[in-house]
């Protein structure tokens, strides 16, 4: 029968893609789940939880006793090495990452899907690791905000007087930002919302929240927003100025596949804000939206702390490892038929998402955007 290989996640990341519901469903597809010791232990799945598993002492071990490797994450170049033509790796893979990267998954053999690549079509929803992953970062940046704001969010009442609520902007209004939008919501914030695609005011508007509106409109090919050309990014700017000056909470979450991330908010809107606002950019990992973020740091800029978070879902393990598992099982299952590993590559989903496959690059925007 097929074995799903789970190998221990990077040092840094506390996920990990498997879960005991997604063991049990895998056993019913006649397939066998294969599991390096203390890959879970960081995302507080005990062994018992898991159930009927085997056990593997090494990633070397893992990836020689599997058919289809689950990963978070990339494994080690040296581990990555080890797989092989025939077999199966899927997970995220930063396919955009660089060249030599994606070369050097294509020399294997292995068939590779990044699922940072799977089309955004409905059928594909279950399998959406971007969406799910994408939730908790959105969620995520407003708790760190409203943690450092020197201000309360809900409007309150007290016996001298009333508190006003606090103003938060979520800039980028996909999956994360919605998210971001609807918890601020929750926690009794007056939220604005903005992105660049048109179809994003009835959704952030459908929150309760309000849309601004900047006049630029840019959708892109697949759902995704395209690339401002200059002129469109002064526009935007000038437009949402007014908007980040006002805002006590500013969030960020835009991005364009492929690319490195817009900077809409320049270092003179930031230095505008009030003092004691809070920045969450949420895109800081891949550059930033906001000008003097940092990875992984908090800086100040003028009179507001700029925070640049690193790995948001693994902040949250136990639901985004159980996510990210049912999200892995929905796109494995129609690879298993019989107990047996068979890809159809009719299927635009599993096609779709294929980096690499017989010794080459097979997804053509990734092709592009690497030359
Ligand atoms: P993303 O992470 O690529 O980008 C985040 C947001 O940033 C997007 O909404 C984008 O429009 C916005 N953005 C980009 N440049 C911007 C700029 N200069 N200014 C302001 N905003 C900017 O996107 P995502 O959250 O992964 O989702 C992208 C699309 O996919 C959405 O249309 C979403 O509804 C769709 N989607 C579809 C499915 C499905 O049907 N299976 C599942 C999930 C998402």
């Amino acid at each position: 029968s097929v074995v799903i290989g789970i190998p221990a996640s990077a040092e840094h990341e506390t996920r990990s893609p498997i879960v005991g519901d997604v063991v049990k469903k895998l056993a019913g597809l006649g397939a066998r789940v294969l599991v390096q010791r203390g890959a879970t232990d960081t995302a507080f799945a005990t062994p018992e939880s898991l159930g009927d598993v085997e056990w593997a002492d090494s990633t070397a071990d893992v990836i020689a006793g599997s058919d289809i490797v689950w990963t978070i994450g990339n494994l080690s170049d040296a581990d990555a090495a080890a797989l092989r033509p025939g077999q199966v790796l899927m997970g995220l893979l930063t396919p955009y990452a660089s060249a030599e990267h994606a070369n050097a998954l294509a020399a294997t053999g292995a068939t590779t899907f990044a699922l940072e690549l799977l089309p955004r079509i409905s059928r594909a929803q279950s399998m959406d690791i971007l969406s799910s992953q994408g939730s908790a970062s959105g969620y995520q940046c407003v708790l760190i905000a409203a943690a450092r704001a020197p201000k309360f969010f809900p409007m309150l009442t007290y016996a001298a007087g009333t508190i006003r609520p606090s103003r938060v902007l979520v800039i980028g209004a996909g999956v994360a930002g919605l998210q971001a939008i609807a918890t601020a919501k929750r926690l009794g914030a007056m939220v604005q919302g903005y992105d660049v695609r048109p179809e994003t005011r009835e959704q952030v508007e459908s929150l309760g929240a309000k849309f601004v509106d900047t006049g630029v409109h840019a959708a892109g090919e697949g759902g995704y927003a395209r690339e401002l050309t200059a002129e469109e990014v002064d526009q935007q700017r000038a437009a949402l100025a007014k908007a980040v000056a006002d805002a006590d909470v500013l969030i960020t979450t835009a991005a364009v596949p492929g690319r490195k991330a817009p900077v809409i908010v320049t270092r003179a809107m930031v230095e505008a804000m009030k003092p004691g606002s809070v920045v969450v950019d949420m895109a800081a990992e891949g550059g930033g939206n906001v000008e003097g973020t940092a990875a992984g740091k908090e800086v100040k800029v003028g009179g507001a702390r700029v925070v640049g978070p690193v790995n948001l879902p693994g902040r949250m393990p136990v639901h985004t490892s159980e996510m990210f598992a049912k999200n892995l099982l929905s796109f494995t299952t129609p690879m298993i038929a019989d107990g047996r590993l068979s890809i159809d590559w009719g299927d635009e989903v599993i096609a779709g998402t294929a980096l690499t496959h017989d010794g080459r690059v097979v997804h053509a925007g990734v092709a592009k955007v690497l030359g």
